[in-house]
């Protein structure tokens, strides 16, 4: 039997049998035990599946990552140890030096420099595409070494909504896969996969998480790409891998577990970004209420976004559900019972008039974060965004004088007389 969203976020991942805890144990182990060598060596050859290192895998992070697979209709999933970590491998996973990328150019500021400067750097090449390009154009960025695309679904801090049919039209055209950062949607008002998303990546730092605890990633395949039908442009997943053995994860594994096994067994065993036990503790704790949260995040965000629409002295507001909004029909279409907390606006008065409007808020906190229970706010301009130039800054949808307010589970009433009091003030 299929259960039902929320009765995933409770429960899956972890079925505990007659006598076993019933809350998911930490397991804070770093290592496990076998009797046999030879009962080890199956599982470093990948012929059995098993626990011996945590660094690779471990029992906590796997039933929270399998949490996460239920909930985004996906084969195979894992955790990381940040969202960065999440957007790196699952990019470094398909391309190599010489290969290219493309990506919506409304990405996270952090994804666009790892993708832009470092991942660069090391060889791969980006395209960075308007998200609301058209098809002849988006097809136009496309290469023949290019080996996937990339776009988030709800653009931290733009709020732009991807088209993700589009974009997965014009990657499957060219034989790749498409990675969505579904961070701000979260699989309770949006599951990529559903529209034609290969693999979905998250900052589980955000909403799964939900109280600002744990910084945390995770990867999610699909398993509806067949890397077999494109093996000339994926030989690290269709052809033996001789620092494992010789194994072919495409073989080994088929369509549903070739990527993750693969992301596992080379990146996770070379970088190492692995979670603690006790962050996958803690994000599972968040993610157990996150169809509940995630409404009233929509809720309060609503509202919010209606009051600053109306009021003087602001500019603009930005917010999908706002009828009129550039991504109100993208937003229907593809976050019908809402989009997540986050909206952005700016005050009349620009820059010094933001700052001002911040210093007299007492309920939303000036932090270097989103998408937690409680409500925030940040100017993108001179923080997260400050090595990006005006014009890299409007290039990727961030106005200079942009505050991103993200919108907690408070009473609606209280963060919309903070924001008025505040307003009153400049
Ligand atoms: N993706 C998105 C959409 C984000 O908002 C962030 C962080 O803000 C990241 C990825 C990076 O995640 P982390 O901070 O967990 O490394």
């Amino acid at each position: 039997m299929e259960f039902g969203l929320g009765t995933k976020c409770v429960q899956a991942g972890y079925t505990p049998k007659s006598g076993e805890p019933r809350v998911l144990p930490i397991i804070q182990s770093t290592t496990f035990k076998y009797e046999t060598s030879e009962a080890m060596g199956k599982l470093f050859d990948l012929q059995e599946s098993g626990y011996f290192y945590t660094r690779l895998a471990n029992p906590t992070s796997d039933c929270v990552a399998a949490k996460l697979c239920a909930l985004e209709g996906g084969s195979a999933a894992m955790l990381l140890s940040s969202g960065q970590a999440a957007s790196f491998f699952s990019v470094f996973n398909l391309a190599s030096a010489g290969d290219h990328v493309v990506s919506s150019a409304t990405i996270y500021g952090g994804t666009y420099n790892l993708f832009a400067v470092t991942m660069k750097r090391m060889g791969i090449d980006f395209t960075f595409v308007d998200p609301d390009c058209t098809v002849a154009e988006l097809a136009a960025a496309m290469r023949p070494n290019t080996k996937a695309v990339f776009g988030e679904t709800i653009a931290n801090p733009a709020l732009a909504v991807l088209d993700i049919e589009k974009f997965a039209r014009v990657a499957h055209a060219h034989g790749v896969p498409l990675i969505v950062d579904n961070t701000f949607a979260t699989p309770v008002n949006c599951r990529p996969i559903e529209w034609g998303a290969d693999i979905v990546t998250h900052s589980t730092t955000k909403y799964l998480d939900g109280h600002a605890t744990s910084v945390g990633g995770a990867i999610v395949d699909g398993g509806h790409f067949d890397w077999m039908a494109h093996a000339d442009k994926f030989p690290g997943l269709t052809t033996p891998d001789e620092s494992y053995h010789g194994i072919v994860y495409a073989e080994q594994f088929g369509i549903g577990g070739a990527y993750i096994n693969k992301c596992v067994a080379q990146l996770m065993r070379d970088f190492g970004s692995t979670p603690s036990a006790f962050n996958a503790f803690l994000l599972n704790l968040g993610m157990e209420t996150l169809h509940v949260r995630m409404p009233k995040h929509c809720a309060n965000a609503q509202a919010v976004a209606e009051f600053l629409q109306g009021h003087e002295k602001v500019a603009w507001v930005q917010y999908c559900g706002l009828p009129g909004d550039k991504y109100y029909e993208l937003g229907k279409k593809y976050l019908p019972n809402g989009s997540c907390g986050v909206l952005s606006f700016g005050v009349k008065g620009g820059r010094a008039a933001a700052e001002k409007f911040m210093k007299n808020l007492k309920l939303a906190a000036i932090v270097t974060h989103v998408a937690d229970a409680r409500t925030c706010i940040l100017h993108p301009a001179s923080s997260t965004h400050r090595q990006m130039s005006d014009e890299e800054l409007l290039a990727c949808g961030v106005a200079p004088d942009l505050m991103r307010l993200s919108v907690g589970i408070e009473d609606a009433a209280d963060i919309i007389s903070d924001i008025s009091a505040a307003l009153e003030k400049i």
